[in-house]
């Protein structure tokens, strides 16, 4: 599955912009059996759709593409605290329903792992408002979420652990992780101990050099 991003531009009613601190993920099913996710990435910038609705990430059968930044407000669960504090990935009802299944699972499996989360901060759209949403899977849900903890598990169990690791080590890792700097960051606990050659620390010690010189903050 491919992971596209191509956010939306800034506006009142889908991207505020606003910087919003995630604690959790919910699952919508887009009520909408022919739509891909292009058509629903295109829905958001269709001059017809005037609808305060919106939406981070969107999975079907082929790929994922990521609507709005992960890190800023958008209006999917139907009240203000679901919005601030949550990612919201609406699931295709279109094509391959099975592919689209195992899609979604990877994707919130790889959001998880990502930001050390487990499946607690895994929510459907009907417990922020009551909605009959993600209507396909709510009657699956159990199902889903098994096979959610199953795809961490799996992937944990790929890399070395890294309650092995001396949490020192883990220091820059975990803050690059955080600023989504580097992406899975299990894959690179696993490559924590291994040499880096001469010309790579002379290269990252001028950089930081240079940058301080400048006086450059976060870039
Ligand atoms: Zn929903």
């Amino acid at each position: 599955m491919s992971y596209i991003i191509d956010h939306i531009p800034k506006s009142k009613d889908k991207r505020s912009g606003t910087k919003a601190n995630m604690t959790s993920i919910t699952i919508h099913n887009t009520g909408n059996p022919r739509s891909t996710a292009r058509n629903e990435r295109g829905w958001l910038t269709n001059p017809e759709n005037n609808r305060a609705a919106s939406f981070h990430i969107v999975v079907d059968d082929k790929e994922a593409i990521e609507c709005i930044p992960l890190d800023e407000v958008a209006y999917h669960a139907g009240n203000a605290e679901g919005n601030r504090s949550s990612i919201g990935i609406e699931v295709c009802e279109s094509g391959d329903q099975q592919r689209t299944w195992e899609n979604a699972v990877a994707l919130v499996v790889r959001l998880l792992i990502e930001r050390g989360w487990g499946i607690a901060n895994v929510r459907t759209h009907k417990s922020w408002s009551g909605k009959d949403c993600p209507r396909l899977l709510l009657p699956r849900w159990t199902e889903l979420l098994t096979d959610i903890e199953q795809g961490i598990k799996a992937l944990s169990e790929a890399s070395p652990d890294a309650s092995e690791v001396e949490a020192w080590k883990l220091e820059g890792l975990k803050y690059l992780a955080e600023k989504r700097l580097i992406s899975d960051p299990p894959l690179w606990t696993g490559k924590i101990d291994e040499a880096m050659p001469v010309w790579a620390a002379m290269i990252i010690m001028a950089n930081i050099h240079r940058d301080l010189k400048e006086g450059k903050q976060d870039a």
